[in-house]
């Protein structure tokens, strides 16, 4: 403490606006940071509710996937293995046997950019309560 309020990120070198300097974002060194560069090195937008929430676990639990992927349909997954993609020079895509298809793509969800997506926890949560709900009315 008694350190001097930091004015500019020290990650991309912006200046902190007011809010931004009375309680400045940290990196994991500590240092402060600009809420944009927290957002990219530390939170992803969920692409059902377009908000921002710190990166965890969970959010690769669940994948929507927005377009055609090699062979992988539009809709929301349920990852069951990892490593559920693979990432090369060259391609990208999903592993079949590591993702169960659990439902549509659900309105107004979107990424803007990426062919897939991730979702909060919260989100994923009502998308499971649908599937158990439609499981029940549809019955075996
Ligand atoms: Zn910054
Ligand atoms: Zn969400």
């Amino acid at each position: 403490m008694g350190e001097t309020t930091p004015t500019n990120c020290t990650k991309c070198g912006v200046e902190l606006d007011e809010e931004e300097r009375e309680d400045p974002r940290l990196d994991s060194d500590g240092d402060p940071i600009c809420d944009d560069c927290y957002r990219e090195d530390y939170q992803f937008m969920c692409c059902i509710c377009q908000d921002f929430h710190d990166d965890t676990r969970e959010k690769h639990s669940m994948i929507i996937v927005f377009e055609d992927v090699h062979g992988t349909a539009p809709g929301v997954y349920e990852i069951i293995a990892h490593p559920y993609y693979y990432d090369c020079m060259i391609d990208a895509g999903f592993y079949d046997w590591a993702l169960r298809r659990i439902g549509d793509v659900p309105d107004g969800a979107e990424d803007g950019w990426a062919a897939a997506g991730h979702m909060c926890l919260g989100c994923q949560e009502k998308i499971r309560a649908v599937e158990l709900s439609s499981i029940k009315v549809t019955g075996i």
